[in-house]
């Protein structure tokens, strides 16, 4: 199935001063999928499994960018973007949202909140996500560069 035709953007790049990119995520196979294609790729990770300790994880130190999963224990991804930009310390951050809800409805509805772009789950090609993220982060707050040329195994 193509999945580019999900992909809608908005024009943010990042306003955060922070670096890292808060992966939030309560399956841990997707959050290591995640965190390998971004670190191979020169992006520093940090993680959260609940979107209760992303926000604070965000709060405390503002990420370069946030990649949601929606349906997460307690409260979904939704709100959390909400809180987010209901807080000035957090407003500025561009937020993915990672989700499997591959339905029109679901998908109108998540970038209808706010969200500043959409990955589909599962995350079928690593070179899908790199670019998902490359459209919000400035490319100096890389570490590695120019290890574009082979995908993570
Ligand atoms: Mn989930």
């Amino acid at each position: 199935m193509a999945h580019t035709q999900f992909v809608a953007w908005s024009h943010r790049t990042s306003a955060s001063s922070g670096r890292d990119i808060l992966i939030v995520e309560d399956n841990e196979k997707n959050r290591k999928l995640e965190r390998d294609i971004l670190q191979f790729h020169g992006y520093r990770t940090v993680e959260a499994d609940t979107a209760e300790e992303g926000i604070r994880l965000a709060q405390a130190a503002p990420p370069a960018l946030v990649l949601m999963d929606i349906q997460l224990p307690g409260m979904n991804g939704i709100d959390a973007l909400h809180q987010l930009r209901g807080d000035p310390r957090t407003r500025a951050i561009p937020v993915i949202a990672v989700t499997a809800s591959a339905m029109t409805q679901d998908r109108q509805k998540i970038m209808a909140a706010g969200f500043d772009g959409y990955q589909p789950k599962p995350i079928e090609s690593p070179s899908s996500l790199r670019r998902c993220v490359t459209r919000s982060v400035a490319p100096q707050w890389r570490i590695v560069r120019d290890v574009d040329a082979s995908p993570p195994p």
